[in-house]
């Protein structure tokens, strides 16, 4: 089928959908012809709703022609705490048809999603040219525990901001992260400060980290490097924040306003400079790297 063949007739009757052919959008309820969605950089053309992306997906979207070369990946996530889950959990997960927790281990279900899921733990580090500029990009993962922050990730992406000084390169965080990972305890907290300090010589030596939020970036990811970019970029309507808004109602026993820690409102506030759409990503970031990189 090529890419200007007419989409087919819209199922009707009682909706089963083919798999692969049709989306439904989770925003709207439309039901719209996958390649409509895939060709728009996966946004509803209905309602304009950013269906999630993988590591990839990010990367290809934002690197001139798709070219990317990954790095890193040798780093993987240790065992510290040797972490398992409860009985609870794992039904939990098994009952919602995430099948990873079925390996009771920490250590199991780390090793089974980097088989799945390319061996990248939950970020994707990578060289490429963003607009003809060489740039070094980080993509989280949202399928890898939540696009948690581990040591892993946290040394990759310290690992990254090194190279793009050491290169003398811009550095791009795209961010999508339920934040720090609790089974690895205080040394995902440490992940924090660690990556902020490597940040902080980037800044230092006078290069530009963009940083990009996508659906959600929350906790410790938000704490540190999410909120640390020369520019921070949110995606419409991605959940952005640090604790989640039951916690902190509970605790100030207030209720919070409507639209609380969505991007239009984080950016209404000051805590995000700009709010785009994906399909605008790529230019901003280009026309971005143009005006703040020297050299
Ligand atoms: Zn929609």
């Amino acid at each position: 089928m090529s890419e200007n063949t007419p989409p087919p007739e819209r199922p009707s009757g009682p909706i089963k959908i083919p798999e692969g052919l049709w989306v439904k959008c989770k925003a709207c309820k439309e039901i719209i012809y996958s390649k409509e969605v895939a060709r728009g950089g996966k946004i509803c053309p209905k309602c304009g709703y950013h269906f999630p992306l993988t590591a990839r997906e990010r990367l290809d979207m934002l690197c001139d022609a798709g070219k990317w070369t990954a790095f890193g990946n040798e780093i993987k996530s240790a065992d510290p705490l040797k972490f398992s889950y409860s009985k609870k959990d794992v039904e939990k997960s098994q009952e919602k048809g995430k099948d990873v927790f079925k390996s009771v281990n920490y250590k199991d279900a780390v090793k089974k999603l980097n088989e799945v899921l390319g061996g990248f733990d939950a970020i994707l580090c990578a060289e490429g040219t963003i607009e003809g500029i060489p740039a070094i990009l980080c993509s989280m993962d949202f399928r890898f525990i939540g696009g948690s922050m581990g040591s892993a990730v946290g040394e990759k992406i310290t690992r990254a901001a090194e190279r793009a000084l050491a290169e003398g390169k811009p550095l791009v965080v795209i961010s999508c992260s339920g934040g720090a990972r609790m089974q690895e305890g205080i040394l995902s907290l440490m992940q924090m400060a660690k990556i902020s300090a490597a940040v902080a010589r980037l800044r230092e030596a006078g290069l530009p980290f963009i940083s990009i939020l996508a659906d959600p970036t929350t906790g410790g990811v938000t704490a540190s490097y999410a909120m640390q970019g020369d520019v921070n970029i949110a995606e419409p309507k991605a959940l952005i924040g640090f604790a989640g808004q039951r916690v902190i109602e509970q605790t100030i026993r207030q209720k919070l306003p409507e639209g609380f820690q969505s991007a239009e409102f984080v950016l209404e506030k000051g805590m995000v400079d700009l709010v785009l759409p994906r399909n605008q990503l790529k230019a901003a970031v280009g026309n971005l790297l143009r005006l703040l990189h020297v050299g």
